[in-house]
């Protein structure tokens, strides 16, 4: 079964070509034109998707060695996203599936994050936990199979990828910030600044209050020396990355606990984070479990997660008509 996908939810263009769940290509045409707005816009985002999504399909099928008669279905993010994103990958989808008169298959991007865990070896064995930490979401996915999954803890405001990349842009650094954090993050001392971990009952996530702390933080210690930020930079960021890790880790750990499971994986942008990759590790040997996260690759937006899910939903029959549209929220 040959499948392609297509990722447009946000300032990515992306196209997969994936055959019997094996990755034969991963196209991503990542868009430049948001960094000097410092975060993207919308419309800019469409008329970009517009102008790289055949460039990016073809180069996808050119990689796979694939020609289009051989594919079995489309795959195209149908939620969440920018609408105007979305609509450039679900039209392009429909209109191609029309064309073929092969099967389409809506894929909602967060489960899509989540499996893309099952693309490389070893994967996790069901059921398992997911941190999904991206630029949007930080949730903790219970996963009983590839289509069974349910949401058991989120966050109440921001999310941790809005985290890093709100700090990023009160030091200064351009967007997308988390990166650059991590980057500085493995220069400086982890325990330089204490920032507050919140007390959020059960096993939902606040980002919110760690921003206005960091900001109230910069703002009292700029006032003594005006190149605090310049002298300690790499101590800022190592020590706002810690708190951010964290947090996300002593959820990970309460959700664990609560639901006995030990096969445990990132997902998500954030999940490319060199101290929570390392930061998960420690906690699998320090507690037992089995730790996974994918590929950087895998971890940013990207199609080829949305060609394994399809893979899966193909299995099941799960198609869609060419009516369907996309949707920028989504409960799943
Ligand atoms: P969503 O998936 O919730 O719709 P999104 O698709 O925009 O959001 P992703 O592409 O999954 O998000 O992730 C982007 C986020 O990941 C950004 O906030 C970015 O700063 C963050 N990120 C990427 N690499 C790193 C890193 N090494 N350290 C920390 N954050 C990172
Ligand atoms: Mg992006
Ligand atoms: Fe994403």
């Amino acid at each position: 079964m040959t499948v392609l996908a297509i990722e447009s939810s946000c300032d990515e263009t992306a196209a997969s070509v994936c055959r019997d769940g094996k990755i034969l290509s991963n196209i991503i045409a990542s868009q430049k034109v948001h960094e000097q707005y410092g975060g993207v816009v919308p419309e800019l985002a469409s008329r970009a998707h517009m102008q790289h999504i055949v460039p990016v399909v073809d180069q996808a099928m050119k990689t796979a060695g694939v020609p289009l008669d051989e594919l079995d279905a489309i795959a195209f993010t149908q939620a969440p996203g920018l609408i105007g994103a979305l609509l450039v990958g679900a039209q392009f989808a429909r209109s191609l599936a029309l064309a073929l008169n092969k099967p389409l298959i809506p894929v909602h991007h967060m489960q899509a994050h989540v499996l893309a865990n099952l693309i490389e070896e070893p994967s996790p064995s069901f059921p398992y936990l997911c941190l999904t930490v991206s630029g949007g979401h930080t949730q903790i996915v219970h996963c009983e199979s590839p289509a069974i999954m349910k949401v058991i803890g989120e966050t109440i405001d921001d999310a941790a990828g809005e985290a890093f990349d709100k700090t990023a842009k009160i030091l200064g650094l351009h967007y997308p910030g988390g990166p650059l954090i991590d980057q500085y993050a493995k220069e400086g001392n982890p325990k330089a600044f204490k920032f507050p971990e919140p007390q959020i009952p059960g096993l939902d996530f606040s980002f919110s209050g760690l921003k206005t702390a960091i900001l109230y933080f910069l703002q009292e210690h700029t006032r003594e020396n005006p190149d605090f930020v310049k002298d300690r930079l790499s101590d800022i960021c190592a020590s706002v990355q810690q708190r951010i890790i964290t947090i996300l880790l002593n959820k990970l750990k309460k959700a664990a606990i609560e639901t006995g499971i030990t096969e445990i994986c990132l997902a998500g942008g954030v999940s490319a984070n060199s101290g929570l990759r390392k930061g998960l590790t420690e906690a699998g040997k320090k507690y037992g479990w089995k730790t996974y996260y994918p590929s950087l690759e895998y971890c940013t937006d990207n199609a080829a997660m949305i060609a394994i899910t399809a893979y899966y939903k193909f299995i099941e029959g799960d198609f869609a008509g060419l009516d369907i549209t996309p949707t920028a929220r989504a409960n799943w």
